[in-house]
């Protein structure tokens, strides 16, 4: 379900690719399973539902999507696997409700390259037919993607390679829609990408601010709102672990200091929040929610 609101004066809208079901210890690393399951409780398979959700802007610059989910390219056998919607265009159907189609997209910005955030960059020419042509899925976009996470997914090692698929981005590049960018980026007034290396190289997150109201997308810099409580706790996914808990400190320092809405891109039960005061230092308190596990 999407979720619209304004930062400022600036329009934004968290829309969602749907979720899929991840084993819970990959999220928590090295947090013991009998601490994380009291804040998501997982499936007899050890699995939690992560959702995979995108943000939408309406800025000066035009239309700027961040990340596009797992798409709809993946087999049947994948999506019975995570436990995913059978349903194709997930997030163009939440890009529908808020009044917007593929088309209209003039930005997408990829926080990183993992499948789950750019799967949806390109999708079959006809969606019944596996073997069917890829074709860009917002025609009329640039994509922007960090010089470092291109070389990155270009040339995986043992660890990385399941998560790259160059089927996401080769064909962007062949149509010309494909941008690399070094570092921080002023994409529109009010907006604009920060690196915050350590789950990737060069993982990117966004900022939207408008006098004296921002928004933070965390990507997978803090995916769950636990995360962002509890510094050490960091997802087994981060090759960095150390670089990311220095970058979730000064990241919580800032959200602090400016009371940031905090979007989580993958925490099924906390949507956003805003860091408080609390006895054992400063927490997460919800703002939309959802339930994560919805028929039991
Ligand atoms: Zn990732």
């Amino acid at each position: 379900m999407p979720y619209s609101f304004q930062i400022g004066s600036i329009p934004c809208h968290i829309v969602s690719d749907g979720q899929q079901l991840i084993d819970g210890g990959s999220f928590f690393g090295l947090v013991p399973r009998v601490l994380w399951e009291r804040v998501i409780r997982p499936d007899e398979k050890h699995r939690i539902p992560a959702q995979m959700r995108c943000l939408l802007v309406q800025s000066s610059a035009g239309l700027i999507l961040v990340d596009t989910g797992q798409g709809d390219k993946i087999t049947p056998e994948y999506r019975t696997e995570f436990g995913m919607d059978n349903s194709n265009q997930r997030l163009e159907s939440d890009l529908n409700r808020v009044g917007f189609s593929p088309e209209d997209i003039d930005i997408v910005l990829l926080t990183h390259l993992h499948a789950d955030h750019c799967g949806g960059n390109t999708r079959l020419s006809d969606p019944n037919d596996a073997e069917s042509e890829v074709v860009p899925t917002f025609t009329n976009a640039r994509y922007l993607i960090q010089r470092l996470e291109m070389a990155e997914a270009s040339f995986p090692n043992e660890r990385t390679r399941t998560h790259y698929y160059p089927e996401n981005w080769e064909h962007l590049r062949r149509s010309g829609q494909l941008e690399i960018v070094d570092g921080d980026q002023a994409l529109a007034a009010g907006v604009r990408s920060v690196t915050v290396p350590g789950h990737t190289g060069s993982m990117q997150v966004l900022w939207v601010e408008d006098g004296s109201e921002s928004l933070l997308f965390l990507g997978d810099a803090c995916s769950w709102a636990a995360h962002m409580d509890r510094l050490a706790w960091v997802p087994a996914f981060d090759l960095e672990p150390m670089r990311s808990i220095e970058g979730k400190r000064n990241l919580r320092r800032q959200a602090e200091e400016k009371n940031v809405l905090l979007v989580f891109q993958h925490d099924s039960q906390v949507v956003t929040g805003r860091l408080r005061p609390g006895p054992r230092g400063a927490t997460v308190v919800p703002e939309i929610t959802e339930v994560a596990w919805p028929d039991s």
